[in-house]
């Protein structure tokens, strides 16, 4: 399952899916000046932490496939993936699971400075919780609209909504690395004993 999600070719941190907008060589180095640490290929170690641990959940049955992973400058902070039914709760998802843990560990529960990698776009309950943790940036490879139709119980309610009717300042970026965060839905389809909830 494993060599399923890393056996395809990844692409290259910049080139980025067309029409998604992410960060280019100038807007990088623009980014850089302005004091906000972007280094490379930060993005792509990011996704695929969360990526490796939302393997190890589908492995073992702990949930959905889906892992994050937070990240300060070129540190990983936290990873983790979905528990919902290792741990019979249903807020136990990727993101949630990642900001409890980093807010534990620095025992603090404002994250700024952090950006938050996630193999599937945050539903509205995990988006408020980065809102509330006051993480800077979330990236997301598919869609919540990608879970949906494999009978994920999602409200039809985009991160960018939420950002826009609540004038969140989390800053989000879709698409990345969305071809290997489409084979963990592959590989969960695959699965004889998944459970959507
Ligand atoms: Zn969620």
């Amino acid at each position: 399952m494993k060599e399923n999600v890393t056996s395809e070719k990844a692409p290259h941190p910049r080139r980025l899916p067309r029409g998604e907008k992410g960060f280019t060589h100038e807007k990088r180095r623009t980014f850089k000046q302005k004091g906000h640490p972007m280094p490379q290929g930060v993005e792509r170690k990011g996704m695929l932490e969360a990526i490796k641990s939302a393997v190890q959940g589908i492995t073992r049955g702990h949930g959905g496939p889906f892992g994050a992973c937070l990240v300060r400058g070129r540190s990983v902070v936290a990873v983790d993936h979905n528990r919902v039914l290792q741990c019979s709760d249903a807020t136990a998802h990727a993101e949630i699971n990642v900001i409890r843990a980093a807010c534990r560990k620095i025992r603090n529960f404002d994250l700024s400075g952090h950006a938050l990698y996630t193999t599937t776009e945050p539903c509205p309950m995990c988006f408020a919780a980065i809102h509330w943790a006051r993480i800077d940036r979330v990236i997301f490879g598919t869609r919540i609209a990608d879970a949906a139709r494999r009978g994920f119980n999602e409200l039809a309610i985009s991160s960018r909504m939420m950002k826009s009717k609540g004038c969140s300042a989390v800053r989000i970026k879709g698409g990345w690395m969305r071809r290997e965060c489409e084979e963990l839905f592959r590989a969960w389809d695959r699965l004889e004993t998944k459970r959507v909830y």
